[in-house]
């Protein structure tokens, strides 16, 4: 049974510091109203986040109608990399509102093609064209088809992707096949044969030391070849594979070596390698794309969240020719003038500002506190995953590989009562992103709530 926030207005220790502000009950009794408005008219999975009504958002901080602050780990799930309501952008969609132009499908903009000036100035020289969609699934389920359409263009027994357990590309029908998890796909009632799932080659319960042996991770490679070979794939039908930088549940990064062996293989068999950096991208590993971890090449990468900073915009950026494979690549939304104008400011700020630079050096400070939060918990917090600021603890009951997903549910609600919004994973981790702009103190303060809350919620399990 998943566990249900505490609805029941609850009197919390009053809290009010620079970067946070709790004043009322929480949730606070006035914003019910509109919480169970929402329970009512959307479907629970909307509704199992933490009860709060967000009113508005600067920064690093969300505010509600009744005087609280909260520090935002979350960026909105990873979509406010610049900050949330960043100046540069809210000026910029104030510029296009004015004029004004809303809407401009299928004719020319101007900020549009600047946008993907811009997006290709940011992506290595091989891949020199930019597709604007508007959600990070359509972004992955575009790639499988480029992948597929040049494949077949070889041979038409060239469709096979590869894909890995564990992993998250999105919901629509070919995204959710391409994840790693059973449930994702068992709705759709017959599984595409044509999707093969690697093994995921990193442990999550071992420290993150494991992804620098690369003879090690080019083993594991090797072993899983030898099984994608007993399973009955022929290595010229590959047409692509497709990874996220990262696991998103945990923050799990890939072998190095692992990475390297499977770009050498993908290039042997002239299939393509696409990177999934919907949630990676833009600064949040502490690299412009996360898969500059691995030392190799792509063909194609998938951008959503934080490429637009805050509206729907997503992107598909790869080489003219394999873009040009498919003479469809056109939607409604794509490329609206109000998400390409915030994007475009969005993308000059992350630039101007070094941010990507800036989550680098800040990795050393969520570095740290995890490593504290581990040291003081040895028997629960297995093990820290993640670079820059995207970041996992794995949490487990006491000295066992058994997630504790409550355990951690309830060390993010009391998180909250003391004014820190997190991210609910519901896979037993603690998980944190906040933007990339957040002061060093904030980022500090928001560690020691995590620290201190887990303290509390432990405590009282025992
Ligand atoms: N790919 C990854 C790695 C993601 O994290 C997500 C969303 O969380 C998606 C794809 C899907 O993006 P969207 O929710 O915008 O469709």
């Amino acid at each position: 049974m998943e566990y249900m926030f505490r609805r029941e207005p609850k009197e919390v220790p009053k809290v009010n510091t620079k970067n946070r502000k709790i004043c009322t009950k929480i949730p606070v009794p006035e914003s019910l109203e509109i919480i169970e408005r929402s329970i009512k008219y959307e479907p629970w999975s909307m509704n199992n986040q933490l009860y709060a009504v967000w009113d508005k958002a600067i920064d690093y901080q969300v505010f509600d109608k009744w005087g609280n602050v909260w520090i935002d780990f979350s960026s909105g799930i990873f979509v406010t990399n610049s900050g949330h309501g960043n100046e540069d952008m809210v000026e910029a969609l104030r510029k296009m509102i004015d004029k004004p132009l809303l809407n401009s499908y299928y004719y020319y903009l101007e900020e549009r093609s600047l946008l993907s000036e811009q997006l290709v100035k940011m992506t290595p020289k091989n891949l020199d064209m930019a597709f604007l969609l508007t959600t990070g699934s359509e972004t992955t389920e575009c790639a499988l088809k480029l992948c597929r359409i040049r494949g077949m263009k070889k041979s038409p027994r060239k469709v096979v992707m590869l894909s890995f357990l564990g992993a998250f590309h999105g919901k629509t029908l070919g995204a959710q096949t391409m994840a790693g998890k059973p449930s994702s796909w068992e709705w759709i009632g017959t599984k595409d044969p044509n999707i093969y799932h690697l093994p995921c080659p990193t442990n999550a319960f071992e420290s993150m030391d494991q992804i620098y042996d690369e003879e090690c991770g080019r083993k594991v490679f090797n072993e899983h070849i030898e099984k994608m070979k007993a399973d009955g794939i022929d290595f010229d039908t590959i047409a692509g594979a497709i990874l996220e930088p990262y696991q998103g549940w945990a923050a799990l990064f890939y072998p190095i070596g692992y990475i390297k062996a499977l770009r050498e293989f993908l290039t042997v068999h002239d299939a393509l390698f696409v990177s999934d950096e919907v949630q990676a991208g833009f600064g949040r590993t502490g690299k412009m794309f996360g898969y500059e971890y691995y030392g190799i090449d792509v063909d194609i990468i998938c951008c959503g969240k934080a490429v637009s900073g805050a509206l729907p915009l997503s992107a598909v950026l790869a080489n003219h020719e394999i873009l040009d494979v498919d003479g469809s690549l056109n939607s409604t939304h794509g490329g609206s003038p109000l998400p390409v104008a915030s994007a475009l400011a969005n993308l000059k700020y992350l630039e101007q500002e070094n941010l990507v630079e800036k989550a680098k050096q800040k990795e050393k400070i969520v570095r740290e506190k995890f490593n504290e939060l581990k040291e003081r918990f040895p028997d629960r917090v297995v093990s820290i995953h993640g670079f820059g600021l995207a970041f996992a603890a794995v949490v487990c009951k006491p000295n066992s590989n058994e997630l504790d997903v409550e355990l951690v549910d309830r060390v993010i609600e009391r998180a909250f009562e003391k004014g820190l919004m997190s991210i609910r994973t519901m896979t037993g981790t603690i998980k944190i992103g906040p933007p990339l702009t957040i002061p060093n103190d904030a980022l500090i303060e928001g560690m020691d709530i995590i620290i201190e809350s887990m303290e509390e919620v432990v405590n009282e399990s025992n």
